[in-house]
């Protein structure tokens, strides 16, 4: 009897999908199993090492020039033909170079390796100074600090800042904030207040090194820095890339990605791996278009990478105002290149109520596909924690940007947020099947290398291939089901 049950049950099963056209979907299709075969973890990785070569990327500068170009050669040579909007003006940080060293105590001297200078910093000549401590900022910026660089446990307020600044420091060196996983060996990158004129460069240090210097320091023994920093501050037009694949209806799904480093640092993670994964899922939908393996689409496709996170995408909300009906969906790409805890693919804001329709396809090919090989270990939807490009489509900043305020839905997926894990209340009703955590939380995995000098492709992107990957897996079967 117990032989006889599984093929009764298998019977069952074939009845079924061959009923059920729904049913049909899994195991997988043809063309999602195409489209997947053709996503090229090589391609995927080299982008980013080419985008992190070219600097931070930050929109008017011109290695944020240099990204777009990046960009638009890689849409061309995919056979697009990509047009570049129109930015706002805003003050762009350029940084040329920099250097920052002790050069007393002497077997300090190898002690700075993976500081980074705050973004708004001014030039200034290669200066010497004697490092203090100012475990009270409060305190210190009321003191005679002629000539002195200063060490502070936590960044300070603007005023505080230009109070040290008029007494007379000559540097602010920040440390690391203390986290479980974060910033041991390498700084966490803060910036000075967008402005032309800030008086003393910011240098952010790694909590390792600012505890050896405190520790030096209340040794009452000297510590002599030298440092160096050169940038323009100017305002500056960032460049957006915006390439799209015509369907048979101007109605369009929007795939999108910052294209510049979230910090001001080398932005691996944050958010080359996004752009990264905008360029492979467009080369590979185009591909499959011009190869007619699949038709043309029923709806378009549209495919951003914006200069400058947020302002950009405001931008191309004015300028596009008139057709913001015609968005079906946005599907915005931010840190698909790490996660330190888990191996999932969040798609966020399920806590909108319109956006339900597109995070369900996305949960059930979650569902589908996870455990599969060359796919993800878990996947959720998430609720919304804000803070990048998809937010911009919400009505609440339609109507700030004086648009009409429509219900577009608008997602982000990532594998990893901010620097240290973080628990959210789940949305009643999104409990994916492919979630291994409990039902009524959500892990947000985090990066080790959030914001900070070591988001490099090394430490990010190449440890963990399998994240972009998935990402742009995930968003091309998506766009597969809803756009043809
Ligand atoms: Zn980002």
């Amino acid at each position: 009897m117990r032989l006889s049950r599984p093929s009764k049950r298998r019977i069952h099963f074939s009845v079924l999908l061959f009923l059920v056209p729904g049913a049909m979907c899994f195991p997988q299709t043809r063309i999602e199993k195409e489209f997947s075969a053709k996503v090229s973890k090589t391609r995927l990785l080299e982008q980013v090492q080419d985008l992190v070569r070219l600097g931070s990327r930050i929109g008017g500068t011109a290695s944020g020039d240099k990204s777009a170009s990046y960009v638009v050669r890689k849409f061309k040579q995919a056979g697009f033909k990509p047009i570049i909007q129109n930015d706002p003006l805003r003050l762009a940080f350029d940084l040329k170079r920099w250097s920052l060293r002790v050069t007393e105590p002497r077997d300090l001297r190898r002690l700075i390796k993976h500081e980074w200078v705050g973004a708004y910093s001014p030039s200034v000549p290669d200066s010497k100074s004697e490092l203090l401590y100012a475990q009270d900022p409060q305190k210190a910026s009321k003191l005679d600090l002629k000539g002195k660089a200063l060490l502070v446990d936590n960044p300070v307020s603007t005023k505080m800042y230009q109070a040290m600044a008029e007494n007379g420091a000559s540097c602010l060196l920040v440390a690391s904030p203390v986290l479980e996983r974060a910033y041991s060996d390498w700084a966490m990158i803060t910036d000075l207040p967008p402005s032309k004129t800030n008086p003393i460069p910011l240098f952010n240090v790694s909590l390792n090194n600012a505890r050896k210097l405190q520790s030096v320091l209340q040794d009452s023994q000297t510590v002599m820095i030298r440092f160096s920093a050169e940038a323009t501050i100017d305002s500056a037009r960032a460049k957006t890339v915006i390439a799209t694949l015509e369907g048979e209806s101007e109605q369009y799904y929007l795939i999108c990605a910052h294209g510049d480093s979230d910090s001001g640092g080398p932005g691996a993670d944050d958010n080359a791996s996004g752009v990264s994964g905008v360029l492979e899922a467009a080369r590979v939908l185009k591909e499959l278009v011009v190869s007619r393996r699949i038709p043309k689409p029923k709806f378009s496709v549209r495919f951003a990478v914006w200069g400058s996170e947020m302002l950009s995408t405001e931008q191309y909300i004015r300028l596009n105002a008139r057709h913001l009906k015609d968005i079906l969906g946005v599907m915005n790409f931010d840190q698909i290149g790490t996660g330190v805890t888990r191996d999932c693919l969040y798609f966020e804001s399920n806590d909108v109520k319109y956006n339900e329709p597109l995070l369900r396809t996305l949960e059930r090919l979650g569902e589908e596909y996870a455990g599969r090989r060359g796919y993800w270990n878990e996947a959720t939807t998430n609720p919304s924690q804000g803070g990048t490009d998809s937010y911009v489509f919400f009505p609440s900043s339609l109507r700030r940007l004086n648009v009409p305020d429509l219900e577009i839905p608008s997602v982000t997926i990532f594998t990893g947020a901010w620097n240290e894990l973080k628990a959210m209340p789940q949305t009643p009703g999104w409990n994916s099947k492919a979630w291994r955590g409990p039902p009524d939380t959500v892990y947000i995995d985090f990066s080790a290398y959030y914001h900070s000098s070591l988001d490099v492709p090394e430490r990010t992107t190449e440890r963990e291939p399998f994240n972009m990957i998935g990402a742009v897996k995930a968003v091309g079967i998506a766009l597969l089901r809803l756009a043809w």
